[in-house]
């Protein structure tokens, strides 16, 4: 048994979980969903590249946010995650290296052998260690010189620093934020690894805002993004991340252009590799944006999309036709409500919603609490449903959840089995489009390009 077996071996001190994800092969009927099931915790982890735990820890995290968490303890049913011992310290890079762990804040009842367990996750090893001086010297450093050389910038408009952005109830204070020709964009200067739950809530205030996450690292300590948070931040987004170093300040100020290390991580082997070059500010602001509009809010937030939306969600049929009247007339459709009834537009708009969102669209027999995956199957291995197939899919095109989602094996077959059957219905088809794909493109794809 080698050392990194043995690790492993204390790390899992229990073997199985309750994997809550659900198969849902061939769900049609709408409302069974695969009930939990006990798996062998090997079976989930070990076969995981660095990406796909990193995606795995992404999904838990957000779905058990959501209050569907995909992993439960098999002793207390209480939610657990997949934490992680660092890639130095076990000699692996993937799922090997993960076991899984109650939140520290939900210890399980008493007598839980999980609850029990006391490893220091690398996260919190990381925060402490790099919490000091240095850390301090370096961020405010870079902080001080990006903005000098952001003003200076062509194409920035403006750049603010530490200014306080509210949205909803949340807010943040970026260091940096930069107004830019091609976009705006929020610095983040991140020395230490972060917390999965600071990417995942700077990932989801900044999107809404239309406005680009840059992730600014100390490009002269490129080991440091073997990290598990700097994995969790930049794996999901193809490996690559902005970087800083007084090598790069120099160059800028030299050449009178900003210029970033552009880093970008793989995987090969047992171990990383990571790539280095400097790219010009510009560059990085454009790839930024482009990330922006694959993951952004799909949905147009207007009065009237948002009332129509609620409306299905209500189930109230008044409201319904009254928020569809209001986009009728914006939009000039010929098609009336009861067209729309005909057709089955609330549910086509509501199953697109969860396509692109994850979250019910329309009342419905689905609990509040169902997966996305069995309401899209229930809609796209529907035979009435058919027709719509094409605008969902324009709807979705291109969006990275929605991608995602439509990708479920499952969904996956259900829709190229609709789509190869559709000659059936062509005119069906052709009708709905006429009808409808003004409005799809009004609530879906607007929102997108706006943005
Ligand atoms: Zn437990």
């Amino acid at each position: 048994m080698s050392s990194s077996d043995l690790r492993r071996a204390r790390a899992r001190m229990l073997s199985t979980v309750l994997d809550c994800r659900g198969s849902l092969m061939g769900v049609t009927d709408g409302v069974s969903s695969a009930p939990a099931r006990t798996v062998a915790v090997d079976a989930v982890l070990d076969s995981l590249s660095a990406s796909q735990l990193a995606d795995l820890r992404r999904a838990n995290r957000t779905s058990t946010l959501a209050g569907r968490p995909h992993f439960r303890c098999p002793a207390c049913h209480e939610p657990v995650y997949p934490a992680v011992g660092s890639v130095a310290a076990s000699g692996v890079l993937g799922g090997e290296r993960a076991y899984f762990k109650h939140h520290a804040k939900q210890t399980g009842t008493p007598d839980c052998p999980l609850a029990r367990e006391r490893s220091t996750s690398v996260d919190a090893v990381d925060a402490h260690r790099f919490g000091g001086l240095q850390e301090g010297a370096w961020h405010a450093w870079a902080k001080q010189s990006l903005g000098e050389l952001c003003v200076a910038e062509p194409g920035v408009g403006a750049v603010f620093e530490e200014t306080r952005l509210s949205r909803s109830e949340a807010w943040r204070q970026p260091d940096l934020i930069v107004q830019h020709q091609l976009g705006t964009v929020a610095l983040e200067i991140q020395r230490a690894s972060p917390q999965l739950d600071v990417v995942l809530g700077r990932e989801g205030f900044y999107a809404p805002l239309g406005i680009g996450l840059m992730w600014i690292v100390d490009a002269e300590e490129p080991h440091r993004l073997e990290r598990q948070g700097f994995q969790d931040a930049i794996l999901p987004h193809g490996g690559v991340v902005h970087g800083w170093s007084p090598m790069a300040a120099r160059r800028s100020v030299t050449d009178r252009r900003l210029h970033l290390h552009r880093l970008t991580l793989a995987e090969r082997d047992d171990h990383f590799l990571v790539d280095d070059e400097l790219v010009p500010f510009s560059d990085a602001v454009a790839e930024v944006m482009k990330q922006l509009a694959r993951n952004s809010w799909p949905l147009a937030e207007d009065a009237s999309a948002r009332a129509f939306r609620m409306a299905l969600l209500s189930g109230d049929q008044d409201a319904q036709q009254a928020a569809f009247e209001r986009l009728r007339a914006e939009l000039r459709l010929a098609a009336t409500w009861d067209d729309a009834c005909d057709d089955r537009l609330s549910a086509a708009v509501g199953a697109t919603v969860t396509a692109l969102t994850g979250a019910k669209g329309i009342a419905s027999r689905f609990p509040a609490n169902a997966p996305a995956v069995a309401i899209i199957n229930n809609f796209v291995g529907t035979k009435s449903y058919r027709a719509w197939i094409p605008l969902l899919l324009q709807a979705c095109e291109g969006h990275a959840d929605a991608d995602a989602r439509l990708a479920h094996p499952s969904t996956a077959r259900l829709i190229s089995e609709a789509l190869s059957e559709a000659a059936t219905d062509l005119t069906h088809a052709v009708q709905v489009r006429q009808r409808w794909g003004t409005l799809f493109q009004r609530m879906f794809l607007a929102a997108r390009r706006n943005t």
